[in-house]
Order: C-alpha cells, then structure tokens, then sequence
C-alpha cells in the first residue's frame, strides 16, 4: 500500500514558545500511526532543532522543511540547502508551494532545480502543485497541474519519481474555508497519477503518494482520504491546532 501522509504546514506562524507548547500538545493527544502513515511537520526553519528534539525517538514522525535552496552550498544569502538539512536529520522538504510560486516567482524550472537538489541530498520532496481559480471555473485543471508536473518533475528516472510526494493543492482551497469536494479531489488525483502512468508506468505510478491541501480539517479529512487516490493531506490552517490535527491524522486510510 501506498504510505498515507498527514503533512502539517505551519508557514511562517507561531513564536518559540507557541511552538514548543503545541508540539508537547500534538504529543499529549489521542492519535494512531499506522505501519504504512507518516505525519510530518514541516515548521518555521529556526525551530526545527526544537521540533527534532520534541519528536525524537516517534515512530513514522518526520520534521520537514518549508523550502530550500536549489545548490547545495556557496553564496546564497539567507537561504538554506538541503544538504544542510540533511545534516540535521530533515529529510523531506515541501516545494513549490503556491504562496512561494506566487510571492517569490517560483518557477517550474527553479522547481526541478530544487527537486533534483533534494533528490541529492537523499531526502523526500513534498511537491506541490495546483490551479487557481480561474483555470479551475474554465474547467482546464487538468492541463494546468499536468504542466506543472511535466516541467518540474518529467526530468527524473523512474526510480527517483518513487521518491517524491505530491501535494496537490487547489489554491482557490488554501487558506480559504472552501474545500474541494471529495469527488473533485478524487477526479485530479486519478488525472495526476495517469499523468504518471502514461510517462512512468501504472506499477510506478503506483506506489507515488498524492496528498491533498486546501482547508483540510478534522470535519472533512475522513470523507476526502477515503477517496482511493487520495493518500492524506497537506494541512495548513488545522495543522496549528493540537486537536484538528490529531484527528486528521487518526482519518488517515
Ligand atoms: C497549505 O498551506 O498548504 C494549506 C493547505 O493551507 P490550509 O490547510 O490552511 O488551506
């Protein structure tokens, strides 16, 4: 079976201590992880060492980063590579989420720049892909995402593309309130992994774990992972409450 993800994705939210205090909350509360789920935290660079040392010694609970740079080292003020975060012990690494497309032209070239740079540092990463809502009410999602994938993704082997999470998020969803309907995200899941099918092989595409985002929450997560392409979530909003997120990890399949 596929691994089943609950991704949580703090962005640029929560002081030191508002953190630590919700780390120790998301350990003290109810939640399961099964043999084949993950949940993982993908939290503010600075406070991966606190994440690290809250969640050691957890099984299938990984800490992430938000970002990286596409080189591994050299003169690249303020950035961060992902050799350096594998160095502490990070492997998975969210890119090309859309506020970073948006608000800092990520490009999909940039994107698989930043895929194979992961990919090298032997680490996971977390891609994101996804409409806005004008390619969404003109029904061309499809062949929006499918470009997306093509331009940053098509490049790797078949063995490396088994390495990498997709995270579709629809951004008419993010942060939003609305959500795509399970038969929605159902329906893009299934075109993304034909996508994968047709360059990669159905037996590749597989074993490939789509993960949705966009206002997942405890109330919803259930309904929209029980959809059979569906593999978990990426949770923005819900992912800073102990509870919410908990319970969207207990809706993992
Ligand atoms: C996200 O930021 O990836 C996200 C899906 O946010 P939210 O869950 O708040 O919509």
């Amino acid at each position: 079976m596929r691994k089943q993800i609950a991704a949580a994705n703090w962005k640029m939210n929560l002081s030191i201590s508002e953190a630590e205090t919700l780390l120790d909350q998301l350990m003290a509360t109810d939640h399961h992880i099964a043999a084949n789920q993950e949940a993982i935290y993908a939290v503010p660079a600075i406070y991966i060492p606190l994440a690290t040392q809250k969640l050691a010694g957890r099984q299938n609970i990984y800490v992430a980063a938000q970002n990286c740079h596409s080189k591994s080292s050299g003169a690249y003020t303020g950035e961060i590579s992902a050799t350096m975060y594998a160095s502490l012990g990070v492997k998975h690494i969210v890119l090309g989420h859309s506020e970073r497309r948006e608000y800092f032209n990520e490009s999909d070239a940039f994107l698989a720049e930043k895929t194979d740079a992961v990919l090298a540092a032997a680490s996971t990463p977390i891609f994101c892909c996804g409409e806005p809502l004008a390619i969404r009410e003109a029904g061309n999602q499809n062949s929006y995402v499918e470009t997306q994938l093509k331009n940053s993704l098509f490049h790797l082997t078949a063995e490396q593309i088994t390495k990498v999470v997709i995270a579709y998020e629809p951004i008419w969803a993010i942060g939003t309130g609305k959500t795509a309907s399970s038969e929605q995200a159902q329906e893009i899941h299934a075109y993304i992994r034909s996508v994968f099918a047709t360059k990669y092989g159905q037996a590749i595409a597989d074993q490939i774990s789509i993960l949705y985002g966009g206002s997942v929450k405890a109330a919803n997560a259930k309904e929209i992972f029980s959809q059979p392409d569906v593999d978990g979530g990426l949770v923005g909003g819900a992912s800073l409450i102990a509870t919410e997120f908990a319970a969207i990890i207990n809706a993992l399949k």
